[in-house]
């Protein structure tokens, strides 16, 4: 039996629906939750997403402004901006667009942002609380994976999860994530040695690797849910994940699609973290 689709684009469009619902309640009681996007240099793929997390905040009411700087800005310029970002009240989130040009420490960018505000969850203290288990923002990327599986009624609870990938990003929070919701978890990366005997023992396989279609059918145990965040452009215009979906959903019960599966809910995330910066 093929496997059944985990439905990125339906569940994030849920996701925003009760996200513009929020959006209301909060401006009834005075409060507009907005974001601040930081964008440096002209990197054609960063421009598409900061458009595209611009205009999903207009959709569900969301006040967001995008700061486009210049390559040359300096680090001291940009963290002046941050500081300034820091203090305005009108504003709850902030996102600096990643990567950065060379010249400019991505660290010390991403720590100048105020815990309350780093909706993008990446700060050392961030990523701190997430793993002692205490409030904070849960990353994007793998929030959105959660969310996937928490509304299609698959707990993680006692199973067995193997993330595939350890950044900072992605794969690390989401073995946190796991780990908090009582998974059994491997983490697995490019010194793993033998890779597919480690993804056979996986009731839940997450992919988060950047190599097009490199966990196949035969690494996927029978019934498993997969787990594909992997973005790939081969070619002119196709998108592949990380995982051979044809292959792997002859094994898998439940598989996302790459488009059309965690993408979109990485954005609908964002958005979800932007109201809860403002509620708080
Ligand atoms: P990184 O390049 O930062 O990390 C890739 C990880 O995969 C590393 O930990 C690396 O191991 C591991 N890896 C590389 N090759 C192998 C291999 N042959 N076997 C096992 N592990 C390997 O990527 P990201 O985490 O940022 O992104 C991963 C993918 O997810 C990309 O395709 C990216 O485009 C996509 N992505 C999608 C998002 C979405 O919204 N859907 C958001 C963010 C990313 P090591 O640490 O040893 O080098």
């Amino acid at each position: 039996m093929p496997a059944q689709i985990l439905d990125g684009k339906q569940i994030a469009a849920e996701v925003r629906e009760e996200v513009k619902q929020e959006v209301a309640r909060l401006k009834e009681q005075g409060i507009t939750p907005g974001l601040a996007v930081v964008l440096v240099g002209d990197d054609p793929a960063s421009q598409v997403y900061v458009r595209n997390k611009h205009r999903a905040c207009e959709e569900v009411g969301i006040y967001s402004v995008v700061h486009r700087l210049p390559a040359e800005t300096t680090q001291a310029q940009l963290l002046d901006l941050i500081k300034q970002l820091n203090n305005d009240p009108q504003i709850h989130g902030i996102l600096v667009q990643l990567p950065l040009p060379g010249h400019i420490d991505e660290k010390t960018v991403i720590d100048t942002i105020t815990l309350e505000k780093d909706v993008d969850g990446f700060s050392p203290a961030n990523v701190g609380n997430l793993v002692i288990g205490d409030k904070c923002f849960y990353p994007c990327t793998p929030h959105g994976c959660m969310v996937l599986m928490d509304k299609t009624g698959i707990d993680p609870k006692g199973k067995k999860a193997v993330v595939v990938g350890r950044s900072n990003i992605v794969g690390k929070p989401m073995a946190m994530m796991l780990l908090a919701r009582h998974a059994t978890v491997t983490i697995c990366h490019s010194r793993t040695k033998n890779l597919a005997e480690e993804c056979r023992q996986a009731d839940i396989l997450v992919a988060a690797v950047g190599k097009p279609e490199m966990i196949t059918g035969d690494m996927i145990k029978e019934g498993a849910v997969v787990i594909d965040v992997g973005i790939n452009r081969v070619g002119e215009k196709k998108l592949v994940g990380d995982v051979h979906f044809e292959s792997a959903a002859q094994k898998a019960s439940w598989i996302t699609p790459v488009p059309g599966g965690v993408g979109p809910m990485t954005i609908a995330m964002l958005l979800k973290n932007t109201v809860e910066a403002a509620r708080r």
